[in-house]
């Protein structure tokens, strides 16, 4: 099921991705830690009061060549597409302005909750000044100062006041997957020709919210499949729809949704920024990852070519050594068939529990031969591990000293671990834990 999702919407300048960033908190953060990720202010999730929701920053869906007002309206209308509260943010250092009136006139459209943000009321006496922004016919205002982090909180209860309450369970015994990609690189060709195969039941389910449509299929061994929607398949013809920034973040929002997402590469191109960027996304977001390099067929290859590709994918993905690379074309249907096995085996290693006594064995094994590091005099101790999550697999390393868990230490424990057991395709958390 889709998260619920918020969206920010104003005029530049007003200070929407320095509210986006306030709530998104640490998850920011983390997406930064990864080598070669380019910071991506769109989309995140969050979380308040236990509650969680997908957060859009519509400000960061830029559209180069289009007049102001052009791009305003698109961000509202993206706004009012993809999510369940509106968070519209003006300036209460500059009063209302025409640009606001614009925006406040498109929001008049839909029957969304609009919260209406103040923001730059860095001063208590200043909180007066609000009322102005009444006029805008949006209900009451919320005097906020993003950068001193004062009102942010009453901002966050009233959204999830709004949120819409969780409808059905999840099955989880059906496999959810997407195939993410830049236009054109073939995802709606491997989806047609991937339920093209023998597959028993192919069956659209209308979503509930925001027309997504996903397609739920039963391969010849029993096993469901949930194939999650993503942009670039379902065509509109709004003016954003063609933007890379609105794909990435319908890629963000169907990543999110899935277990495992198909990374899908033209051989025709090679790898771009793009891609780049939503496999970071996927591999922070702990999902499990395939790439798949389609269009195979258009390249003319010699016994080095595969071999050639495939150091060149580990080279510009250091961070997903773990994820299986496929080869296919949709055109000649080579190698499809091997793909929903892929999906399964990934999706088994993501829900893969080691029992703690075989995984210490592992870990005992592996201190033995590298000894732990020392920092100013002080080593390292390990006294235990324990597998305390699935979706992605994590452990935690109980030590006398956390700090002392260097990055290199940390990653050889990761490839032991995988040496010792099956986690093709999944990323796996390490967390170093202080024992008690
Ligand atoms: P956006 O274009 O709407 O995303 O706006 P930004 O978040 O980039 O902010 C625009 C400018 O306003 C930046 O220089 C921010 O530092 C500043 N700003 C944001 N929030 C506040 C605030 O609460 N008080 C003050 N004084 N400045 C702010
Ligand atoms: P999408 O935008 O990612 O959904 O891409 P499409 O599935 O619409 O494919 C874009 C174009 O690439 C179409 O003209 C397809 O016929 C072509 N195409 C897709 N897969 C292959 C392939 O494996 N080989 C070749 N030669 N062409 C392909």
């Amino acid at each position: 099921m889709a998260l619920p999702t918020v969206a920010i919407v104003g005029r530049p300048n007003v200070g929407k991705s320095t509210i986006f960033n306030r709530i998104a908190g640490e998850r920011i953060s983390i997406v930064e830690d990864t080598p070669g990720v380019t910071r991506d202010r769109i989309y995140t999730t969050s979380e308040w009061l236990n509650k969680k929701f997908a957060m859009i920053d519509t400000g960061g869906i830029e559209m180069a060549d289009t007049p102001f007002m052009t791009q305003i309206k698109a961000q509202a209308e993206i706004a009012m597409d993809e999510a369940d509260v509106i968070v519209f943010v003006v300036d209460g250092e500059n009063g209302v302005v025409d640009a606001d009136e614009y925006v406040a006139q498109i929001l008049y459209k839909t029957d969304k909750p609009v919260i209406l943000v103040v923001n730059k009321v860095d001063n208590p006496e200043r909180r007066m000044d609000i009322f102005d922004f009444y006029s805008l016919g949006l209900g009451d205002p919320y005097p906020v100062s993003a950068v001193h982090g004062i009102g942010t909180g009453d901002v966050l209860d009233a959204i999830i006041e709004n949120l819409p309450t969780e409808t059905e369970e999840e099955n989880p015994d059906i496999i959810k997957f997407s195939l993410i990609g830049r236009p054109n690189v073939g995802k709606s060709s491997l989806i047609n020709a991937m339920l093209g195969e023998d597959r028993v039941i192919a069956s659209p389910i209308a979503g509930t919210t925001r027309d997504a449509i996903d397609t739920n299929f039963t391969d010849s061994d029993g096993q469901e499949f949930t194939m999650i929607d993503t942009a670039g398949m379902r065509k509109r013809g709004k003016v954003y729809e063609s933007t890379e920034k609105y794909s990435v973040m319908r890629a963000m929002r169907a990543i999110d949704r899935s277990d495992v997402v198909l990374m899908v590469l033209n051989a025709e191109e090679g790898i771009r920024e793009y891609d780049k960027r939503i496999a970071g996304f996927a591999h922070e977001a702990g999902r499990g990852i395939i790439i798949v390099v389609n269009k195979w067929d258009t390249l003319e290859k010699d016994n080095k070519t595969l071999q050639k590709w495939e150091e060149n994918i580990r080279d510009e993905f250091q961070y997903l050594s773990y994820a299986p690379i496929i080869f296919v074309s949709a055109e000649t249907k080579q190698r499809l068939n091997k793909l929903p096995d892929l999906i399964k085996s990934v999706s088994q290693a993501q829900n893969m529990r080691i029992p703690s006594a075989v995984l210490n064995d592992v870990i005992m094994d592996a201190i033995a031969i590298n000894p732990t590091p020392t920092d100013k005099g002080r080593r390292l101790k390990i006294f235990y591990a324990t597998q305390v999550a699935i979706k992605p697999p994590t452990f935690v390393v109980f030590v006398n000293e956390e700090e002392l868990m260097h990055f290199s230490y940390a990653r050889m424990l990761e490839n032991q671990i995988r040496k010792a057991f099956v986690f093709e395709g999944t990323p796996i958390h390490l967390i170093a834990r202080k024992r008690k």
